[in-house]
């Protein structure tokens, strides 16, 4: 039997949730762990074929064998659809697990020890229960998302949401008495989608948060600089962040591309970033789902091109939903740069970069605040609003946009914004000194270090 510790590793099938799996796992594989890394086969083939013609390092020997698995659903199914995508999982995926372990066991006298599922993907723990091997929760949410979830009941007996999760009420909120305000815009499930959607991914939580309780582990990619609040709130979640990927430097950063990515990084973008001024480029990505309508499509186009600076600017197209907005007629883009995806953590980290225009999606944040770059938040839904509140109110290292009467962005506001971020001192020097303050968690002896040794030690116990 192989006396390595092999762990297995269940992210939900979301951009934003295998990248930071990816990257916990190679943390892993540096403490010595194998990992097999279980994706949907839907998902699993953007991450094979985003590697492009380059070696994936997870065939042969490679300590992270990746492995994919049917979601149930059929071929044209809507997988942006995550009620659907979960329920449909649910009834498949865990008599497959359950299978691929024993099969390892038995074919490759590999004996599976631990098992670190997503927050809707809980259903791993209850494998883990049943067959007595380690169970732990890694959400790669903020951990006032967490803090919200343990806080249902109180919502419900409060009157701030009715016991199908919907709010009843638009008064802001606090959690504890130091926690940031909330309101109904924190209330994500039911943030911008219908009230019956709103109720079905309520029910889905509910009971993951009751099988979490099947496990003392619960770990985030949070800090406590970042939610001290949100960390004492929820005692036994220990924050392991900022979770970065950590490059390869021999092989010279530009040319190795980020296993993990759904779509193929386009690497020339740090070619013609080396070309920038220092701090110069305005980096504008709104992470793996936003879509854009036309008109504020143009907007941004026009506003980019109004700043007058340098811009890098991501903007998919996603060969599943077709939707591609056309870019106006007067866009010259001479200053800038298209990109259909970035290799955004080398991107973040370039000393070209001058501001970060983001969704705010909860990597993007980390990945934002872990190299010192002040933000321009335009939230969309879920959770970013929240982590928008936190980045321009409690850490102060950004601004956001204000709507027109239509509800428009205007090309006016873009450059009123991002001439006002990158000309105050306030903002930037908050910004370094948080990065500073980020990184020491992940350094020897750090906070986030000593929550990982202590992991790791409990699961090689
Ligand atoms: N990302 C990337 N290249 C891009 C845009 C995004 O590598 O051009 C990565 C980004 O580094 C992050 C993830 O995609 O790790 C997006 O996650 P996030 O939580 O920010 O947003 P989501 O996609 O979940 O809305």
């Amino acid at each position: 039997m192989s006396v390595q510790t092999t762990v297995l590793v269940l992210p939900s099938p979301a951009q934003g949730h295998v990248n930071p799996f990816m990257i916990l796992s190679q943390k892993l594989v540096e403490y010595g762990c194998n990992i097999i890394f279980v994706n949907t086969e839907f998902i699993h083939n953007k991450v094979v074929s985003s590697m492009g013609n380059q070696e994936s390092g997870v065939t042969g020997g490679s300590p992270i064998k990746l492995v994919s698995m049917p979601d149930g659903l059929g071929a044209d199914a809507d997988r942006n659809n995550f009620v659907e995508v979960s329920v449909s999982i649910l009834k498949n995926m865990p008599a497959m697990v359950e299978k691929l372990i024993e099969d390892v066991r038995l074919k490759d006298r590999v004996i599976v020890s631990c098992i670190v599922a997503d927050f809707f993907m809980a259903w791993g723990l209850e494998i883990a229960s049943k067959i007595g091997i380690k169970g732990v929760l890694f959400c790669p949410a903020p951990a006032s998302l967490i803090a919200l979830h343990c806080s249902i009941p109180r919502l419900i007996d409060d009157g701030i949401i009715d016991s199908k999760g919907l709010p009843i009420t638009q008064k802001a909120f606090q959690l504890s008495p130091n926690f940031p305000a909330m309101d109904a815009g924190s209330i994500w499930w039911a943030n911008g989608v219908d009230s019956i959607f709103g109720i079905e991914i309520f029910n889905l939580l509910v009971d993951c948060m009751k099988i979490l309780e099947l496990t003392e582990c619960w770990l985030c990619n949070s800090t406590p600089d970042l939610e001290p609040e949100a960390l004492s709130f929820v005692p036994k979640l220990l924050p392991i962040g900022p979770l970065l990927r950590s490059y390869d430097h021999d092989q010279g950063v530009s040319t190795q591309r980020s296993l993990g990515q759904f779509w193929e990084e386009d690497l020339s973008c740090i070619n013609w970033l080396d070309q920038q001024p220092l701090g110069s480029v305005i980096y504008v990505a709104f992470g793996s789902f936003t879509d854009f309508d036309n008109k504020q499509f143009t907007e941004l186009a026009l506003g980019l091109e109004l700043t007058n600076r340098p811009f890098l600017w991501v903007v998919r197209q996603d060969s599943d939903c077709n939707k591609t907005v056309p870019l106006p007629n007067e866009f010259k883009g001479n200053q800038g740069k298209i990109v259909k995806w970035a290799p955004q953590q080398q991107v973040l980290s370039h000393p070209a970069i001058a501001c970060f225009v983001s969704h705010c999606g909860w990597n993007s944040t980390i990945e934002g605040l872990s190299n010192g770059v002040p933000f321009l938040c335009w939230p969309y839904f879920a959770d970013q609003f929240l982590n928008k509140t936190y980045i321009c109110d409690q850490l102060k290292v950004g601004l956001g946009f204000d709507s027109d009467e239509n509800g428009l962005i205007s090309r006016e506001e873009i450059k009123v914004k991002v001439d006002k971020v990158l000309s105050d001192e306030k903002i930037r020097s908050k910004a370094r000194v948080l990065k500073e303050k980020l990184l020491n968690n992940i350094k020897v002896g750090g906070r986030s270090s000593q929550n990982l040794n202590k992991f790791i030690n409990w699961l090689k116990e």
